[in-house]
C-alpha cells in the first residue's frame, strides 16, 4: 500500500525561503550558499555537501543577509571577514532587482501593481 497519487497536482517546483528577504522563492531561482569544511562559499551547483543557505540572486537580499547575519544564523557559522568580503563581491555581480521584472518598461502595466502587500 502506501503511495497516494493526488490527482490533478502541479509538477512540484522545489522552494527555498531567502534568507535576505524571507520570501518563498522557486530553489532554482536562487543562489546557493554552502558551508563546506573549507569554508563558507557560493554553490554555483546547489549540489555541494554541507549545510546550505539560499538567496535570491538580487543584490539587496545578500546585502540585508550580510548585514543581518542571517546568513551566520542560517549556516550556523560565523562567517569570516574573506567571507563576507567574497560574498559582497559576489553580490555585485547581481541585479538590483530580480530579473525578468523590468524587462519591458513600456508594457501597459497598471499602477495597482506596485509592489504591496498589506
Ligand atoms: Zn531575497
Amino acid at each position: 500500500m502506501a503511495k497516494k497519487k493526488r490527482p490533478g497536482r502541479r509538477k512540484h517546483i522545489p522552494q527555498r525561503t531567502c534568507v535576505g528577504c524571507r520570501t518563498v522563492q522557486p530553489k532554482r531561482q536562487m543562489v546557493r550558499i554552502v558551508r563546506s569544511p573549507e569554508g563558507v562559499r557560493v554553490d554555483e551547483t546547489g549540489k555541494a555537501a554541507g549545510r546550505g543557505a539560499y538567496l535570491c540572486r538580487r543584490r539587496s537580499c545578500w546585502e540585508t543577509a550580510l548585514k543581518r547575519r542571517a546568513l551566520d544564523h542560517a549556516l550556523r557559522t560565523t562567517l569570516t571577514d574573506a567571507e563576507r568580503k567574497m560574498l559582497r563581491a559576489y553580490a555585485q555581480e547581481l541585479p538590483q532587482e530580480l530579473p525578468g521584472e523590468e524587462e519591458e518598461e513600456h508594457s501597459t502595466r497598471s499602477a495597482e501593481q506596485v509592489e504591496q502587500e498589506a
